[in-house]
């Protein structure tokens, strides 16, 4: 059965309570009962010493002084306190009337010193004290009683008290504990109801934050904290899947109204060669962006491992100079580089490495008119290898600088030249980069080209192998 952390609380608090209630009263009777009988101990002994006294005294007058004495000490013990006087060879000197009571009588000698014993008296508790005494050459046996009935009263009157109070009073606080642990726990149901309020629909909606700067209102902060990241995934996912079908759907019609113009009536061969060329351009479009979608979602899902390895950077920029050579050949631009002599040794997965570098080249063909430049220069510093791609096409505003990373964030100047294009390419190299540990820059303005600089941890350095991701983290917004 699953108790409630209250139920829970208020049997710990019940069975704290009783345990410490018992003991204190243990302890209680305990320190009573061990003071009754110091108290009473030294009470007899005082009797004892009264009584030696006595005899000390009225002795050398002889017995009868020593009787009439004794009477006389007798008389004025009014608290009850008796006593019996015998001589060695078992003659009684004196006895208080009380102490005639034919069960006690004094026994073979006593051994030396005070010794004490208990005796019921006319159905009362006395405490006796007993000693050996030898007195002027004689020796006498004197028992002395105090009688202990009031200390026996006060104590079982708090034993009573004990038994009926102490059940009474651990029931009282374990509901005194319900009550207070209902208290405790009621921001907790506060907080219960309203993170059930919290739905797909409604995922702006924040916990109340209680009042108190404690432990719940921490909890309270944290889930709310915890909801912003949720809607601002959400958001994302959700903005994504929007971008992704509406950009599928672009080309998906292009084929299809392609085709069906194509099928209106007929064609000569090459009106189908140039139909059939749309379509093979729009489905290629179509394939590269769910390409892209694949590689993000996996990323998302954690699901792509980079296969990082020490390997030289060199033939990876040598690869990719060659594919970025005819794609500038192709558009008639002017195709630069600039490699070092070392091989640039680096942690790195070469193909997820080539894939950044082919698309920054790509981005930088794309967006550079007939008759422009692009330029890859590879270097290095202490720590990093340094590759820059520079061109000398349209330029991104400042304002698109801060977003250009971002999912399907294309600059206005992208979309108005029609540049084919699905703004998802800068977003996989930044995460790339990131699964690399490394930075991507970016230096432009509008209409004079742009810088891009990537940096990569030399395996040599100090920042390279640890400091490397374990896992990676998909490519993140900086706007939604
Ligand atoms: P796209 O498929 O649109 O090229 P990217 O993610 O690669 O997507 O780039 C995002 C946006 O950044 C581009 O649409 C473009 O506006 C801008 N951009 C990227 N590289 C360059 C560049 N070399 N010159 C000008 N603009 C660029």
């Amino acid at each position: 059965m699953q108790l409630t952390i209250r139920a829970r609380l208020t049997i710990l608090y019940f069975a704290v309570l009783a345990a410490s209630f018992f003991a204190f009263f243990w302890i209680c009777d305990f320190g009573f009962q061990r003071s009754i009988e110091t108290t009473v101990n030294d009470a007899s002994r005082g009797n004892l010493e009264s009584v030696r006294k006595v005899i000390e005294a009225s002795l050398p007058q002889g017995v009868p002084k020593v009787q009439q004495q004794l009477t006389q000490l007798s008389s004025l013990w009014a608290n009850g306190a008796i006593f019996e006087v015998a001589s060695a060879d078992g003659e009684w000197l004196f006895r208080s009337a009380r102490f005639l009571s034919p069960e006690f009588a004094l026994p073979a000698i006593p051994p030396a010193g005070v010794s004490f014993l208990t005796n019921n008296l006319e159905m009362r508790q006395y405490q006796i004290a007993r000693e050996r005494l030898l007195i002027g050459g004689k020796t006498f046996l004197i028992d002395a009683a105090v009688p202990t009935e009031p200390f026996d009263q006060a104590l079982d009157n708090f034993r009573l008290i004990e038994k009926e109070f102490l059940p009474l009073l651990v029931i009282l606080a374990s509901l005194l504990g319900y009550w207070l642990g209902g208290r405790a726990l009621a921001p907790v149901n506060r907080i219960i109801q309203s993170a059930e309020e919290v739905g797909v629909q409604s995922l702006s909606r924040r916990l109340e934050l209680p009042c108190a700067k404690d432990e719940l209102r921490r909890l309270t902060e944290t889930l709310n904290a915890m909801l912003d990241r949720i809607e601002s995934s959400v958001k994302r996912i959700t903005q994504f899947t929007a971008d992704a079908s509406h950009d599928l759907r672009t080309p998906l019609s292009l084929i299809r109204t392609n085709a069906e113009l194509a099928l209106r009536r007929p064609r000569t061969e090459s009106e189908y060669r140039a139909t059939l060329s749309r379509i093979l351009a729009s489905s290629e479009e179509s394939a590269q962006l769910i390409e892209q979608l694949l590689t993000l979602a996996r990323a998302d899902a954690g699901a792509t491992q980079l296969n990082l390895k020490v390997a030289p950077l060199l033939p990876v920029l040598l690869d990719a100079c060659q594919q970025a050579r005819l794609w500038a050949q192709a558009k008639g631009l002017d195709f630069q580089d600039s490699l070092p002599s070392e091989p640039l040794t680096v942690h790195m997965d070469a193909r997820a490495m080539e894939r950044l570098l082919l698309t920054l080249l790509d981005n930088a063909v794309k967006y550079t008119s007939a008759g422009g430049t692009v330029r890859l220069r590879g270097h290095s510093d202490e720590r990093h290898a340094i590759v820059e791609i520079a061109d000398s096409g349209i330029g991104i505003a400042e304002s698109d600088l801060p977003y250009i990373f971002d999912r399907f964030y294309r600059a206005d100047q992208a979309r108005s030249r029609e540049v084919p294009g699905s703004g998802l390419g800068l977003a996989i190299a930044r995460w790339i980069a990131d699964g690399h540990n490394a930075t991507i820059d970016v230096e432009s303005s509008m209409g004079n080209g742009a810088l891009f600089r990537v940096r990569v941890p030399l395996a040599g350095a100090a920042a390279s192998a640890e400091a490397l991701p374990k896992t990676l983290e998909p490519p993140v917004e900086s706007a939604v």
